[in-house]
Parts: C-alpha cells; structure tokens; sequence
C-alpha cells in the first residue's frame, strides 16, 4: 500500500440495492453466490463478505484457500466455495477443518478430497467444474457422464452441483451462449441418467444473469454487477446498479501555461492557447490506466476535467480552464460522484480499452481504503 494522501472509499450500502437487483432478475427460487475472488473484485475480501453475510446471500466464491480461511478466521460462516479448487492433501484436510466447497475439475483432488472425508466421517461438498465451451478448466461436457460415473465411486465426497462458466454472455451474438446453456442442460440429463439428482447446478456470471433467464438454474455466480459495474462498456439496456467505489486524490499545484507548451512525457499534448492545468497527486501506480492518458476525464468542483499528455507513476496533468477557482489542496474525484456529475468504472474502461473488472481491481488494490454506509435516499445511480 502507498503512503499518499489519496484514497479510495467503498460505500458498502450500494451492495444491498445490488442484490436486490439480482434478486429481482432471478426470483426467489435460485439461489445467489455472491463472487469475492481478487479481493472482492479490490473493495475488500472482509467488509464486502460481512455486508453480503448480513444480506444472507446464499454463499461466497473466491479464488483460493488461504482466502477462505481468512473468511472463517474473521468468524464469517456463510458457505464459501473455492473456484479454483484445492492442489495436495493438506489442503484437502484444511478444506475439511474450515467447512469449505472446493471445485473440482480433475480426479486427483477429488481422490484427495475423498481420502479426508472418509477420514472424517462427513463427506466434503464439492462443485464438479464442466468445460461447455469456456476453453478453460474443467472436465470437457462430453466426458462428464464418464467422470462422474468414477466419481461415483469415491466415498467421502458429495456432488452439490455442476458448474460450468460462459464465455460471451455480455456479447451481442447470443448463438454461442445458447449453445453453452444447451450443452449444460445436456450434462445436467446425463448426470440423471446416472441416477444424480444434482440441486445446485450453476452457469451463469453477471452477464449471463442479465441477459439469458435460461441461464439461470438452481444458483447464480454474480462478480461484477455486485460492485456496480457492467460486464463490458458497451454493454447494452444495464439493470439500475450502484457503485461502491469512490476515488479521490488532490491538486498540488495549478498553472497557467503559454500556447503551445508541452506536457508530460513524450510531449503527445501541446497546449491550444494558454491554458490553466491543474497536477493531480495519481499515476499509474496508484492503478490509473495509462491508457487514459490524452483520453480520460476527472472530476473536480463536479466538474468534468480532461487528461492531457501522459499519466505518470504518481502524477496525472488536467486541464482546467473552463473551471473556476481551481487551488492547490482541492479534491480531485477519478471515479465516483462528485457533485451530480459521475465517472464510472465502464467510463474509466472504455477510455483504457479494458473493462471495469481491471480498473476497480487495479484502483481498489493500490489505495487506502475507507468504509461508509451511505443513506440510500438520493443514491441513484
Ligand atoms: C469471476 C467469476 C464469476 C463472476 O463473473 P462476473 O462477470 O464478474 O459476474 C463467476 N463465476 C466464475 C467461475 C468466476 O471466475
């Protein structure tokens, strides 16, 4: 973490309006696990699990085993399902010791699973990992009835669900993500053929929540939606979503400078006229894209500010001519709201040619943090 004066605030309230919006788009028969992986996508594994426990989600999805055992060391109880699964037997008999779901995707951890909970004397839940067109881990869907036929056979193990991820779900083309969910619903026939009557099958992240009701099944896995942002920047007809995230930093000096000087790096910018810049307190290492650079806009005095020449590691250049009484020591907003005016993620994303998930990772884990619970009146979005 840096020791700079700029910080970044999570206003945790914005998440119970976003399950809410969740719940409304899957009804009350499915069941919600709510994704935490990457730090709670940079707004904190803790205080984000706490608030999705007291809104009772159903279960939380991270990454990797020492993050769950975080989880339960911070006394927080809720299910909590490890995507990425587990890698030796020590694990296995960790997985056992804190009451925690691996996904499997392959039999080696699921003999080792089975080998603790024959140990125990409780069988371990686990979430078998299908392949039905990611191209990523998993057990390929054609081959599921065979794997799970020997799967069968463990003891010390229990199937909760299948599991499988779409891959183009915020895209515009549905052809591909109906094909996914049809070779999901193929594994699911097969897994009763065998005479498994599986109730948490899951598939769909936030896009596939949003934009294919069929996608659905017993559980939802939303990541990005419960922060506030979209699946991609362009993605069209969004549900109403609020942002936790809230970035400030500060002016150190404002300057009017001549027509025609360069700034920053490189001299990609020369003024136009003479002009009143103002150097902002963030870079790049404090998880500005630098992509932004000649591109991006900040807020200050709730008004909208261009970035002009390049972003450094600590240092980004606005113009603020247009805008009145600009002094050393005012608050600069990167992301967030400030005064009726807003810069979002996806705004930040789309400047950058990335996605929203990079930016609130990349800005969430490189900057103090700070927690409120702002009143929902007047919070829209
Ligand atoms: C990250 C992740 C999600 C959440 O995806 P979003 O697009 O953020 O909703 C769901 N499932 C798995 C397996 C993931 O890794």
């Amino acid at each position: 973490m840096n020791s700079s004066p700029n910080k970044v605030i999570i206003d945790l309230s914005a998440l119970r309006y976003n399950l809410l919006k969740i719940r409304e788009l899957v009804g009350q028969g499915t069941r919600i696990m709510g994704i935490v992986k990457s730090d709670a996508y940079g707004h904190g594994l803790i205080p984000v699990a706490r608030e999705l426990e007291k809104l009772r989600i159903d279960s939380l999805g991270l990454n990797y085993l020492p993050e769950a055992i975080r989880l339960r060391g911070e006394g927080i109880e809720t299910p909590v399902v490890i995507l990425l699964g587990i890698y030796t037997p020590q694990d296995a008999k960790k997985v056992v010791d804190h009451n925690l779901i691996p996904v499997i995707y392959d039999l080696d951890s699921a003999s080792m699973l089975s080998e603790e909970g024959k140990k125990s004397g409780r069988p371990i839940n686990v979430y078998l990992k299908i392949d039905t067109g990611m191209g990523r881990l998993g057990v390929d869907f054609k081959e599921t009835a065979l794997f799970l036929k020997q799967l069968m056979k463990m003891k010390g193990v229990k199937i909760e669900g299948l599991f499988s991820h779409l891959s183009t779900a915020d895209q515009e083309d549905t052809g591909f993500t109906e094909t996914q969910i049809k070779n999901f619903k193929e594994v699911i026939a097969a897994s009763r053929g065998i005479g498994l009557d599986l109730s948490m099958n899951n598939l769909a992240n936030s896009a596939g929540i949003i934009r294919y009701r069929d996608a659905h099944f017993d559980l939802v896995r939303p990541g990005i939606m419960l922060y506030g942002g979209l699946p991609c920047p362009d993605f069209a007809n969004p549900p109403p979503l609020r942002h936790l995230m809230t970035f400030c930093s500060s002016v150190l000096q404002v300057r009017e400078v001549r027509h025609g000087t360069p700034i920053s790096y490189g001299r990609t910018f020369y003024t136009d006229g003479s002009r009143k810049i103002a150097i902002v307190s963030a870079g790049y290492a404090d998880g500005l894209n630098r992509s932004m650079s000649n591109k991006g806009m900040v807020l200050i005095h709730g008004q909208k500010a261009r970035i002009i020449g390049r972003i450094c590691m600590n240092l980004t250049i606005v113009d603020v001519t247009p805008i009145k009484g600009v002094n050393k020591g005012d608050r600069v907003y990167l992301l967030g709201k400030n005064k009726g005016n807003m810069i979002t993620a996806d705004d930040m994303a789309s400047w950058a040619n990335t996605i929203s998930y990079e930016v609130l990772c990349s800005i969430g884990g490189r900057n103090r943090r700070e927690y409120i619970h702002e009143e929902e009146v007047g919070q829209d979005s």
